[in-house]
């Protein structure tokens, strides 16, 4: 028992909340915006990524930004929001973070003076980036690591409420593949699809924010999540994948005018 509450404590010591959207929010957000390419902008991607698919790169930021080389990015995969704090007046973080990486990048890639190997370096972490700022957790407080300090009991099991909406909520919702969730998902009409995409990374990342600020009042401390959580969240998952799908295919298309 001492040696599990060793490890438990040692891995608890990592700064856990790098990981996004588990392996399968990554794929299916870079899945929907893979549907929603230009042609010109589908060309351009394939050519930078080695004819590879931005589905393939979706999540390696989350192990990269955990080796020395890119360890200057850890940061960048959320933005903390204390409670009582706003989405404006919250403290920078001055490693950088989500929303001002997302500006930096893309304005980066947008000079069209990159090499080669440093274009498709910024785009592997802008594919990643724009899914994270959808995952509501990535606003979290900064006092409990993004929802990494906040256990809760979920259908008897007891984990962090940020583990819950990284993998647990997702896979409690639908068994499906990264391909059958785009499939699924990705039902609205033009019209609705083109107010998904208004607005720029801050009015996205307020809106997450604000979906963040719900799970944690709306998120009982005191008894064990269960099928009224799945049946109330999963609905706000699939759209966040959408949204984040949309958003990260017309920020490409903008790119690769
Ligand atoms: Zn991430």
């Amino acid at each position: 028992m001492k040696k599990i509450n060793i490890l438990l404590a040692f891995l608890l010591s990592f700064p856990l909340y790098v990981s996004g959207w588990g392996q399968m929010g990554h794929d299916t957000t870079c899945k929907v915006a893979e549907n929603h390419l230009t042609r010109k902008a589908r060309k351009h991607i394939s050519k930078v990524l080695d004819g590879q698919s931005i589905v393939y790169w979706a999540n390696w930021l989350d192990n990269a930004s955990h080796t020395p080389k890119y360890e200057y990015s850890l940061t960048w995969h959320y933005k903390n929001i204390d409670a009582g704090e706003t989405f404006e007046n919250a403290p920078l973080n001055p490693k950088g973070d989500l929303v001002k990486a997302l500006y930096e990048l893309t304005e980066k890639i947008k000079t069209g003076r990159l090499s080669k190997e440093e274009e498709a370096l910024t785009l592997k972490m802008i594919v990643h980036l724009v899914g994270d700022l959808h995952q509501p957790m990535h606003f979290g407080h900064k006092s409990d690591l993004g929802g990494n300090k906040v256990d809760v009991d979920y259908f008897g099991t007891h984990m962090p409420l940020h583990t819950v909406w990284d993998t647990n909520l997702i896979e409690s919702g639908h068994r499906w593949s990264h391909h059958e969730w785009a499939e699924y998902i990705d039902t609205v009409s033009r019209s609705e699809a083109k107010k998904i995409v208004d607005g720029d990374f801050s009015s996205w990342g307020k809106e997450t924010f604000e979906i963040c600020k719900r799970v944690y009042d709306e998120t009982p401390a005191d008894k064990p999540l269960s099928y009224d959580y799945v049946a109330k969240w999963t609905p706000i998952v699939e759209k966040q994948f959408l949204k984040g799908g949309l958003r990260l295919a017309k920020v490409l298309n903008d790119i690769y005018r």
